[in-house]
């Protein structure tokens, strides 16, 4: 479609980045393009809408970046997931593996409670580590899992078959 179009021209792929062999798929050129940004920003919100979702979680740090309008356009309040130790509140905190160690996400414990649907938003799915330890996160506050919504899905990581337990019927919208 002319919003794939728009969005796929502000991407930048940079060979060999954070290390040797990736492929790294860059959005700073589209946050620049007030226009694109805008129209991922609308549809992003769009999908916040169609999940009927409370809440927008937005996943550090590119989550921040894009989930913030996101949840302002959607009129719902911006809930952010942080790399562990950040946070000063009490938290809930939840470790995934990583292809070498492991990492812990966290957020604030009294930011999601029982009756919020809660929708994930995020640039990329890779291999869905980090959106998987987010959908944790999410029940284990007791709240429902509205969604995920992606900017950009990198099909060939299988991220999307990994999180089908997590996501458990909820939608994965990739734009
Ligand atoms: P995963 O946990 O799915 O393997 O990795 C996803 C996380 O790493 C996301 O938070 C995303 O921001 C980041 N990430 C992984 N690969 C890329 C990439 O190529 N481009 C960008 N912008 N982020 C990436």
């Amino acid at each position: 479609t002319d919003l794939t179009g728009l969005l796929l021209s502000r991407i930048r792929d940079v060979p060999d980045h954070p290390e040797p062999g990736v492929v790294f798929k860059d959005i700073t050129p589209l946050l620049a393009d007030p226009a694109a940004f805008t129209a991922l920003t609308d549809a992003l919100a769009e999908v916040a809408g169609d999940t009927g979702a409370t809440k927008v979680v937005g996943l550090e740090a590119r989550g921040f970046i894009l989930g913030a309008p996101v949840a302002l356009r959607a009129g719902l309040g911006f809930i952010p997931v942080r790399k562990a130790g950040k946070l000063p509140g009490a938290t809930l905190s939840q470790s995934y593996d990583l292809e070498y160690g492991s990492a812990e996400i966290e957020v604030h414990a009294e930011d999601l409670t029982a009756g919020d649907r809660v929708l994930v938003v995020d640039d990329v799915l890779a291999t869905g580590g980090t959106a998987e330890a987010s959908l944790e996160l999410i029940r284990r506050a007791g709240a429902e899992v509205a969604g995920l919504a992606v900017l950009m899905e990198l099909g060939f990581l299988g991220g999307r078959a990994r999180l089908e337990p997590a996501l458990a019927g909820a939608p994965l919208k990739a734009l």
